[in-house]
């Protein structure tokens, strides 16, 4: 099979290479800017002839230069379509990582001690690399690295496509010096917090006003250091902003934010109109993942949240492989990153479910509209020893329980209002006892310091499994309470 079977491939959509970025950066950010802003003013055309010649690209670097995808591809045609394709998961290509990654400097070995160090998050590894870990949303820890040339295409489209701030909205926010709060999981190489980390390294003048806050904090301090802080921009996880928004509800929390920022996690319908409703402004949503960061897709503000897909490709499938149809919740949604060759990602299982609009947005937008129902996890409730209920993040216990060494994959649900039951898959190296002990102790601490002292914290005896009825994968929930 040749080119000319194919569509018409255009050199001219293709990325700037690695080495052209090396020599002049300014170049290489200005041709992808000019293809960003481009893009959608080209239409549905010029978005498919984008996503097509960039696939083609992607897959001969692969090929070229990955032994995993060179072994995986052996025997596909030399310019094969999207769904001859091979899929990939996250098991297959972490087991093989050193053969996934297409710079033979890079070794799991080397990336593994410096993830270990937390002095060097938002630092960049081998001196050009983007690197971060999933936090405990996943269930199953990832490393993803990024190359410079898809760090570019991420920022630029946070910059050409996010229309979160209306004029007034900038203006309104300047007057508050442009203080922007993060509140992320930290004590880890998480995307949100390498993010600011690298932005407060790289332009310290231009981000003095970001800081991050930890989930991890117990809510009484978080809630008082926010308000010391006063942010015109507050950024977080839908679960702990609602969280959040109860505060402000109680009148705890005074701060008054021109515009709130959610991703990394599902946004329900509810959630947005409390938090909308709380801080009387308006949330954008986005949809985000470690493999791709910003930017798989953006708010239009009529409910949907648009792929940029022109830089990445959304599949939503059934659990058998074959396509979703528009209007039906997928089983879950394959992957692929067009701007990133360090660590390709090509046709990858990301295991949320995800909704297509059947019909054209009415907000004009000529991306696909889609909405993301997977993954979604549950913010457990507590008492505290007066009786008062303690929110617990799903994210903030999730990361206590992820960053234990030894563990593989977890699960966390509570099933009645003091007992909180563990699904643990431990690492092949590691003895399961004694990371459970480990676990148990971290839990427990964890409690204390958000002034809870008398949960059961018990192993399950199942491993970690999908939900029965709904073959979704959750990390942290609330079963439905024994006895009630
Ligand atoms: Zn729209």
């Amino acid at each position: 099979m040749t080119a000319a079977n194919d569509v018409h491939i255009d050199n001219k959509f293709l990325l700037p290479s690695l080495s052209a970025y090396r020599r002049s950066p300014i170049r290489a950010w200005l041709r992808i800017a000019r293809d960003t802003i481009r893009g959608p003013h080209e239409g549905h055309k010029g978005i498919q002839a984008r996503q097509e010649a960039r696939l083609r690209d992607l897959v001969n670097y692969a090929r070229a230069h990955s032994a995993y995808y060179r072994d995986h591809y052996a025997g596909l045609p030399e310019y094969p379509h999207l769904e001859e394709i091979p899929p990939v998961t996250k098991p297959a290509l972490i087991a093989r990582f050193d053969e996934w990654v297409t710079d033979d400097r890079v070794k799991l070995s080397d990336v593994e001690a410096f993830i270990a160090d937390v002095e060097r998050v938002g630092m960049p590894f081998a001196d050009q690399y983007a690197v971060w870990t999933t936090s405990g949303t996943t269930g199953k820890r990832g490393i993803f690295l990024h190359d410079p040339v898809a760090m570019s295409v991420y920022t630029m489209l946070l910059l050409v496509r996010a229309h979160a701030l209306t004029p007034g909205g900038v203006l309104r926010a300047l007057g508050k010096h442009l203080r922007i709060a993060a509140v992320v999981a930290t004590g880890g190489h998480f995307a949100g917090v390498s993010m600011v980390s690298m932005v407060q390294h790289r332009f310290p003048r231009l981000a003095r006003g970001v800081r991050t806050f930890s989930i991890m904090t117990p809510l009484p301090h978080l809630v008082e250091d926010l308000n010391a802080f006063n942010p015109a921009i507050l950024a977080g996880y839908p679960t702990a902003i609602e969280v959040l928004a109860e505060e402000a509800n109680q009148g705890r929390l005074r701060i008054r934010p021109t515009l709130i920022v959610v991703g990394a996690e599902v946004l329900t319908p509810r959630a947005r109109s409390k938090i909308e409703h709380t801080f009387n402004t308006r949330v954008f949503n986005q949809y985000a993942a470690s493999e791709f960061l910003h930017g798989i897709a953006f708010d239009c503000g009529q409910g949907w949240l648009h792929v940029n897909s022109d830089w990445l490709i959304l599949e939503p499938i059934q659990a058998d492989g074959t396509p979703t149809p528009p209007g039906q919740p997928s089983d879950t949604v394959l992957l692929t990153n067009l701007a990133n060759r360090v660590q390709p990602i090509i046709r990858y299982d990301l295991g949320d479910s995800i909704t297509t609009h059947p019909d054209p947005c009415a907000c004009g937008s000529p991306f696909p509209a889609i909405q993301v129902e997977g993954r979604h996890n549950d913010t457990l409730r507590f008492p505290n020893a007066s009786g008062h209920s303690i929110a617990i993040l799903p994210l903030a216990l999730g990361t206590v329980i992820e960053k234990t060494p030894g563990v593989q994959r977890f699960q966390a649900y509570q099933t009645q209002d003091n007992e909180l039951m563990i699904r643990l898959e431990t690492r092949s190296d590691a003895d399961p006892d004694a990371v459970w002990q480990h676990v148990h102790q971290r839990v427990q601490w964890f409690f204390t310091e958000n002034g809870i002292r008398s949960v059961h914290v018990q192993r399950a005896s199942e491993p970690p499994q999908r939900d029965l009825h709904s073959q979704k994968y959750r990390t942290v929930w609330v079963a439905r309470l024994k006895g009630r």
